[in-house]
């Protein structure tokens, strides 16, 4: 089964053409399929839309939400709530074109995981596509994951992947970076992009400072999570000791000087001391935060998270725990 996921806020003018070409592309599949709307605390008539959209197609199954809590929440419900092998997410705008899913789902036949949609010819304003640029490019250098196009709303997953990724805040910027930071293997496709068909964007300029605490955030959990106190302990370590350093130097100098006969006064009011001073503490505060940082894995911990199972060769008999005795 193919389930596609579709969070929505207001998008009263998109869901019946939306779900007309929608409908289209995946009756050619000749595969059972289920479209899930989740609708992200709508004011306009959306519901209405998408309870007349129920009663008329039994593909369609609608999650409403009591009030609007994020594109990514929707993302999750909707993954939750799916019973598909294989999941398609897009936007409502049609910004998305369904009749691309083929190609899409063509690319994860090849052996993938997840294919990310790339709109290589991107039709939204200047205002949106150069911080994207920027924020494609941040993110691939510093992820170590070659995609264009992070962010577009347009998905295909293997059911582990969308099971597997924890997705809270706006990590559906991030998708990608988590699923390979799981080892999942990722790839992306060029689709035509489109201008919003009716409505207006949901997202304005505020998501560029939360996108990038976002980042922060994901590569933290991506690549620093495992051993928090490997990072701040190395980092405390080395600061406290350049602290001490510089006090010793201090204190050498001031007995050399004392022994050698000369009046110098004290050494408190030179700026090396108080350097020297403030990189211990920091040192001592990095290493506690390290060490915080290894408790609250250790009391959170859950074995699921440690690793992603690719494949598990085992027979229906198998019981491990009773040994053959012949
Ligand atoms: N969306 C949502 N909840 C929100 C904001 C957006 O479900 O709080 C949906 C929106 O209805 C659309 C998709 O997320 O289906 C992408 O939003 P939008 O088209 O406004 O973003 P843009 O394409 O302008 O970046
Ligand atoms: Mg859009």
């Amino acid at each position: 089964m193919i389930s596609t996921v579709i969070p929505l806020l207001n998008e009263e003018g998109n869901l019946e053409l939306l779900h007309q070409k929608l409908t289209a592309a995946l009756t050619q599949l000749n595969q059972p399929y289920e479209i899930i709307f989740i609708n992200d605390g709508s004011t306009d008539n959306s519901p209405q839309i998408l309870e007349a959209l129920f009663e008329r197609d039994p593909a369609v199954r609608v999650i409403h939400f009591h009030q609007n809590f994020g594109k990514t929440a929707g993302l999750v419900a909707g993954f939750r709530h799916s019973r598909g092998d294989v999941i398609i997410t897009l936007d409502a705008d049609l910004q998305d074109d369904p009749a691309e899913i083929p190609k899409l789902l063509a690319k994860l036949e090849e052996g993938y995981d997840l294919v990310a949609a790339w709109r290589h010819d991107r039709q939204d304003p200047i205002d949106k596509t150069w911080p994207s640029k920027i924020f494609n490019r941040v993110v691939s250098k510093f992820s170590q994951l070659n995609l264009h196009d992070f962010n577009c709303g347009f998905k295909v997953y293997r059911r582990a992947v969308t099971e597997q990724i924890p997705l809270y805040s706006d990590f559906h910027r991030f998708v990608p970076v988590l699923a390979a930071g799981k080892g999942f293997r990722i790839t992306e496709e060029k689709v035509q992009h489109h201008p919003r068909y009716s409505g207006v964007s949901k997202y304005g300029a505020g998501r560029a400072i939360r996108g990038f605490l976002d980042f922060i955030t994901v590569l933290f959990l991506t690549t620093y999570l495992k051993h928090p106190l490997r990072l701040f302990g190395t980092i405390g370590l080395l600061t406290f000791g350049l602290g001490t350093l510089i006090e010793l130097y201090l204190a050498g100098l001031w007995l050399l000087r004392v022994a050698a006969g000369f009046d110098i006064g004290p050494i408190g009011t030179r700026p090396l001391f108080l350097v020297g001073i403030l990189a211990m503490i920091l040192g001592i505060q990095l290493f506690s935060t390290g060490l915080l940082g290894e408790m609250l894995r250790y009391f959170t911990f859950r074995p699921e998270q440690e690793y992603t199972i690719k494949k598990i060769l085992e027979r229906e008999e198998t019981n491990p725990r009773v040994p053959v005795v012949n």
